[in-house]
């Protein structure tokens, strides 16, 4: 519980106009896109990094608990402040400080909205690819902190392949620089991929160096329907192989086109039992050669119908359905345990056939969509929470299905990271060891344990 000693003292740093103490202001903030709350004694947006590192001290001082939120879009819990403290709201810091054409990089605030920044570079001909499916809400700090990917990772990677350097505010509350402004550098631990994916544990990050590529000159979208699950899934690795170098991959399954139908700019037939949505960059020439060999290719592998989009506006079409699928699929139940599993290539079939096992087996739809072309699929299990029944089946359905992506050897989390949600079992993926040695990390970097306390190791585990 923050005192009303500490209180005052933000309030000081940060003034009263950047803080929330309302129950009603508070509750905004007590919350991500799961079902996880809890209220913040506190919400304080601050401006600077000079402002988050007297915070910071104040907490270390005080033993309150600092949780860093973005925009509150993870799919984790990462930023639900479960033992209370204060939330830390990085909007207001949402600056893009610099782009340099020559050097190709972006230098910004943690509360840039992603989707804002691609359109920005965009317009300088240069091109930010790492693309969520939350990109027109979510910020680069939060992007930065989970790891997060998108669909054109198959071609480009992910947020962690764009970040050269990183500043952040300590849980001790001093200020560090770590990367460089060059595309390689070993000096030292890679401190800055240690902070990617950290989930807000190990610090505050308050600037962020981004790397960027050339804007592609052209992009092609293709559907292509499959009346047989299993040769959609098989046809992934097969496309993969072939060198055609697809820049997204996208599957959905049955459940996943019935919930955005309607948002497809073309019918698909009820025969169609799984969709892949491909899309190609490059130029022009090149990437008209490579759409019509990657739909004999699906031709080949029983894909029927195969379309493509005539233009742009039909391939945004195609892209906003993509896009729309997580909030459509509340058309099916009231609640959801959205989850992201990613497995080896090889082991796309059977994770999606062991899915429909585990529905069958505890009585609850389970849809499946996500990037198929790194193996990252997200496993939506729909269930209703006035129905007690429905729930415990839904907690024993999460179980069921990391047990099944360990048999793939797979792993728990592709991009949404651990979080509060998945603690309790990441002993179903690292080792012992593995465990005790991020433990022995987090406390050299928080040993009083003040940042963002109750995630990822399991709970009452420190
Ligand atoms: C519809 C929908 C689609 C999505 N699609 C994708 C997708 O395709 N790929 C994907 O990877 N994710 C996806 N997500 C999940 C989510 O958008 C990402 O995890 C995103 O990176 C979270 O950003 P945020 O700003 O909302 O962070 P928040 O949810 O506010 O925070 C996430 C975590 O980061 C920490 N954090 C935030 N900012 C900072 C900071 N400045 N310093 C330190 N720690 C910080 C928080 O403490 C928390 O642990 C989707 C979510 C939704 C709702």
């Amino acid at each position: 519980m923050l005192s009303e000693t500490a209180s005052r003292e933000i309030i000081k740093i940060v003034g009263q106009e950047n803080v929330l103490t309302t129950p009603e202001e508070r509750y905004c903030y007590a919350y991500d896109a799961t079902d996880l709350t809890a209220v913040p004694d506190l919400v304080v947006f601050p401006g600077s990094a000079e402002e988050i590192a007297q915070i910071v001290r104040l907490a270390n001082e005080h033993r309150f608990p600092v949780v860093p939120r973005g925009a509150g879009t993870g799919r984790a819990g990462g930023s639900v402040p479960v033992q209370g403290g204060v939330v830390l709201v990085l909007t207001r810091m949402n600056r893009i400080l610099e782009i340099d054409l020559e050097d190709m990089v972006a230098l910004v605030e943690p509360g840039v909205i992603t989707g804002h920044l691609k359109k920005v570079v965009e317009g300088q001909d240069l091109y930010y690819p790492p693309d969520p499916g939350s990109a027109d809400y979510c910020t680069i700090g939060g992007n930065v902190a989970t790891g997060a990917g998108g669909a054109v990772a198959v071609q480009y990677g992910v947020t962690r392949d764009y970040v050269l350097g990183l500043t952040v505010v300590l849980p001790t509350g001093e200020i560090i620089d770590c990367g460089s402004r060059t595309f390689k550098g070993v000096v030292g631990y890679d401190l800055t991929r240690l902070f990617l994916g950290s989930e807000g544990t190990l610090g505050v990050i308050v600037k962020i160096l981004l790397r960027l590529v050339p804007r592609p000159a052209s992009r092609q979208t293709l559907a292509a329907g499959f009346a047989d699950l299993d040769a959609a899934t098989k046809a992934v690795g097969r496309i993969l192989q072939a060198g055609l170098t697809p820049t997204a991959l996208e599957f959905m399954d049955r459940g996943t086109l019935d919930c955005v139908r309607e948002m497809l700019p073309f019918p698909v037939p009820d025969t169609v039992q799984a969709l892949l949505l491909i899309a190609l960059d490059g130029h022009p020439k090149d990437v008209a050669g490579r759409a019509s060999r990657m739909a004999r290719l699906c031709k080949e592998q029983g894909a029927r119908p195969i379309k493509r989009a005539q233009d742009a506006q039909e391939a945004e079409r195609l892209w906003q359905a993509r896009r729309a699928i997580s909030p459509a699929t509340f058309k099916v139940k009231p609640a959801k345990i959205a989850e992201d599993v990613a497995v080896p290539l090889s082991a796309i079939p059977h994770l999606v056939s062991g899915v429909q096992e585990i529905s069958r087996r505890r009585g609850l739809p389970i849809i499946c969509f996500g990037h198929a072309g790194d193996g990252n699929i997200h496993v939506n299990i729909m269930y209703d929470r006035a129905v007690k029944s429905e729930s415990d089946a839904a907690q024993q359905a999460v179980v069921d299905l990391f047990k099944l992506v360990r048999t793939l050897r797979g792993t728990l989390s592709g991009e949404h990271g651990v979080g509060l949600a998945k603690a309790p079992y990441i002993g179903m993926e690292l080792s012992e060891a593995a465990i005790a040695l991020q433990k022995r990390l987090k406390r050299a970097f928080d040993p009083n344990n003040i940042m963002n306390p109750g995630k990822i190791f399991p709970p009452d585990d420190f």
